[in-house]
C-alpha cells in the first residue's frame, strides 16, 4: 500500500468567504481545496472546510458563502492573506482594497488573482469530526477572467508557493518536517502525530520528511 496515492487526487484552490459575526472583523475568508459542484439540477455544491478556521464557524452561523476560484494568477501573497493567518487576529481584508467586490448576497468575493465566483446557501451539513462538508445551493455566480485557467494544487505546489533550497553539497544536514502546505519548518526528527501547522492549520499527514542545511 502506498499512501502517497492520495496526492493524486486533483483539486482545485479557492478563498472561501463569510459575513463576520460582529465579534471579529465585518467579512473574512480561508483558503479551501475541497469545492466541487455535486449536482447540477438543482445546482449546488459542496465545501468541506476545518472547524478550527474562524471562517467555518461563520459559515455555520450564517449560512451563506462565497467560493472565489483562485487562477494561475494568483500570488503567493493572497496565500498567505486568507491562509496562514487568523481571521480571530486581523482583518484579511485591510490593504486588500481593489482585490474584492461585493456580490448580490452581500458577502465579498475576491477579484484578484481569481476567474470566477459561486455564490452559496448552505441547505445540509455533515459533521466529519475535523471537518464539516456544508451542501450548498448555488444562488450566484459569475466569471472573471475567461482567459486564464483555475489554479490546481499541483500548480500552486510547483510554481506559487516559493522554493525551500536544497541544502548545498558537502554541507551538514539535519532532518527537519516540512509542512507541504505553506512551508513551516518543524525542528525535530520525529513529528508528533497530532501536530497542527501553527500557520496553516493542517495536520501532521500534511508534512513531510526533508533534509535541510543543519
Ligand atoms: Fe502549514
Amino acid at each position: 500500500m502506498d499512501n502517497t496515492a492520495i496526492y493524486r487526487l486533483s483539486y482545485g484552490l479557492f478563498v472561501l468567504t463569510a459575513k463576520g459575526d460582529g465579534t471579529h472583523a465585518e467579512h473574512n475568508g480561508c483558503i479551501i481545496n475541497t469545492a466541487i459542484q455535486v449536482t447540477t439540477e438543482p445546482n449546488q455544491i459542496s465545501i468541506a472546510v476545518n472547524k478550527a478556521n474562524y471562517t467555518h464557524d461563520l459559515v455555520m452561523k450564517n449560512g451563506k458563502f462565497n467560493v472565489s476560484v483562485l487562477s494561475e494568477k494568483a500570488d503567493f501573497d493572497t496565500f498567505k492573506r486568507f491562509g496562514f493567518q487568523s481571521g480571530r487576529d486581523v482583518d484579511k481584508f485591510a490593504g486588500f482594497e481593489g482585490c474584492y467586490e461585493k456580490s448580490a448576497n452581500g458577502l465579498l468575493y475576491v477579484t484578484k488573482g481569481t476567474n470566477a465566483y459561486i455564490s452559496g446557501e448552505v441547505v445540509q451539513t455533515l459533521d466529519l469530526g475535523t471537518h464539516t462538508l456544508f451542501i450548498a445551493k448555488v444562488t450566484d455566480l459569475d466569471v472573471l477572467d475567461k482567459d486564464t485557467p483555475s489554479a490546481t494544487y499541483t500548480y500552486y505546489q510547483e510554481h506559487i508557493k516559493p522554493k525551500q533550497q536544497a541544502p548545498a553539497a558537502g554541507k551538514k544536514t539535519k532532518t527537519v518536517w516540512r509542512c507541504r502546505i505553506c512551508g513551516y519548518i518543524y525542528d525535530g526528527e520525529e513529528l508528533p502525530p497530532d501536530f497542527v501547522c501553527p500557520i496553516c492549520k493542517h495536520g501532521a499527514s500534511d508534512f513531510e520528511k526533508v533534509e535541510v542545511e543543519a
